[in-house]
Order: structure tokens, then sequence, then C-alpha cells
């Protein structure tokens, strides 16, 4: 199994849960089988007790379990069927954390954080990625993990010890990281602002994550100078500074990361070139 996590710098809302629902449509064309996990790093077990007018539609899934709306974005791009496992909250790994505490489980250790809550994510991850999502059955190739939240606040910091952890567990050659962050364009200058991205990859740095991607949501096109800015200062090729600026029908973000080689230079992180073919996005 391969994992493609996707984390979020800058500002909330920047369309990262779209933006990974289009990798992983990059990634089907190719020919690939997908799954996906999201992470919600909230107190709540799930998104059905919160307010919509705070936190957007709750997506009800096939069993019952209401979650978050990128839940639905993704069954919706991918044409696959999650299970309420599919969503992590901090609410639900944290109650079978101290289920299992109470139980006895833990035979007298401490628990703590690290590592028995990131070990419980972990964990949960892999085995939600085997979870057959498509009718045929069969298991994924690649499992897209979302971590909500931005990167910085406390409460995603379990989740992003648990990755670092996870690139380890699972195998450098099996993990790629993706992180989606903002380019605004200052109105009197009209030039495309780098520093929220840098200071952003900085802060994923001091986590212990080292992107093999930026994505960069902007109100136009990334111009060359911008990317290979970012580049420089984020110390990732500037191939792989992918651009995903504003369109006006989301389902066309697909073709603008399609357009830039994402699933060449996804593939190729993940050692997965034998299985690419040119995406077909018709
Ligand atoms: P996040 O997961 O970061 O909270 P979402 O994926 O839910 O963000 O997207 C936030 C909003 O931005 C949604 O209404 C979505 O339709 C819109 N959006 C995302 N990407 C784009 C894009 N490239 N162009 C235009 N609108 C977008």
């Amino acid at each position: 199994m391969k994992y493609l996590a996707v984390t979020g710098g800058t500002v909330s809302g920047l369309g990262k849960g779209i933006t990974i629902s289009s990798i992983g449509v990059v990634l089907k064309a190719c020919g690939l089988r997908v799954t996906s996990v999201k992470i919600d790093p909230y107190l709540n077990c799930d998104a059905g007790t919160m307010s919509p007018f705070e936190h957007g539609e709750v997506f009800v899934l096939d069993d019952g379990g209401e979650g978050d709306l990128d839940l639905g974005n993704y069954e919706r791009f991918l044409n696959i069927t999650l299970t309420k496992d599919h969503n992590i909250t901090t609410g639900k790994v944290y109650s079978q954390v101290i289920r299992q505490e109470r139980r006895g489980d833990y035979l007298g250790k401490t628990v703590q954080v690290v590592p028995h809550v990131t070990d419980a994510i972990q964990a949960w991850i892999e085995r939600v990625a085997q979870v057959p999502v498509e009718e045929d059955g069969k298991p994924a190739d690649i499992c897209l993990i979302e971590v909500g939240g931005t990167v910085g606040d406390i409460e995603s910091m379990v989740f992003l010890e648990a990755l670092r952890q996870f690139q380890f567990r699972v195998g450098v050659e099996n993990f790629c990281l993706v992180h989606v962050s903002l380019v605004p364009v200052m109105g009197t200058v009209g030039e495309q602002k780098t520093k929220p991205t840098q200071h952003a990859i900085k802060e994923l740095r001091s986590a212990g994550l080292t992107p093999d991607v930026i994505i960069c949501r902007a109100s136009s096109q990334l111009e060359p100078a911008t990317k290979s800015k970012i580049g420089m200062f984020c110390q990732v090729s500037q191939n792989h500074v992918l651009s995903v600026h504003d369109v006006s029908n989301i389902y066309h973000v697909p073709l603008l990361l399609a357009k830039q080689g994402a699933a060449s230079i996804l593939l190729s992180k993940l050692q997965m070139m034998h299985k690419f073919a040119e995406p077909n996005l018709d």
C-alpha cells in the first residue's frame, strides 16, 4: 500500500479537500485504485453534532456515519463508497485509547500521547486503507490521507507527529507528502507573494515533515518566477510546485493538475512509475 498525505498551511478553507479529491481523480485516470481517509482534528467524535452553519454540510455515509463534507467530495470525485472509519477525529482516537486503558490493555504502562495515541492513529490509517471502497471488493493501491486544519495548530500536532512516524513505519518510498498553501496577490503591487508559503513550510519542517510537492492556491495561474522562488526557499524542485488557481468549475481542477504532470511526479516519488499511464480524463 502506498500513502499520499496532504496537509494545508497558511489559512483554512484553502480547497484542500477539492485538491486531494482531484489528485485522486488523476491517479485513478492512470488506472490506479484509490481510497481516502479524512482526519479531522476536533474533539467531536463525528460531525453529526456540529452546526452546518459553522461546519458546512454533514455528509451521511452509506453505513450511517456522519462525516465531514470532504468525504462527500471523495465519494463524488472518485466514485467510491467510504465508511465511518474513513473519517478519523481526535474524539474517536482518544475514545479508543481511553477505552483500551480502562480495559487494562496497556498493562500498567503510563498512557501517553506519544506513543499510544500516535500508534493508535497509525494503526487506524493502516487498517482502514485496506478496506475495499469499490464495488469489486478489491483493496486500493494508494490511500490518500487528508489532515484537516492548518499546520501549526495545536489541534493537528498529534496527527502530524503520527505521520512523521508513519513515513518510517511504512517506508519512505511508500509515503509522499503534498502541502497545499496560499499564494496571495497584493492588490496595489499585483505581485504573487510567496512569504506565507515559506512560513507554512517552515512550520511543517519544524514538525519533522518534508514536503515532496507544494500545491499553491492562488487567484490566477502561478507565474514561473513565483514557482522558482517557492522551489528555492522551500527546498523542493521547481517542477514540484504546482498551481491550482481559482477555476469557474471545481471539476476542472483534475485537468489543471494533470496538465502540470502531477501523476508522474507523485508516482515517481512513490516508486510506482511502472504503473504510470498518461491520465485519461476525457
Ligand atoms: P478545505 O478542505 O481546505 O477546507 P474545500 O476543499 O472544502 O477546502 O474548499 C473550500 C471551498 O473552495 C469550496 O467551496 C470549494 O468549492 C472551493 N474551491 C476549492 N478549490 C477551488 C478552485 N481551484 N477554484 C475555485 N474554487 C475552489
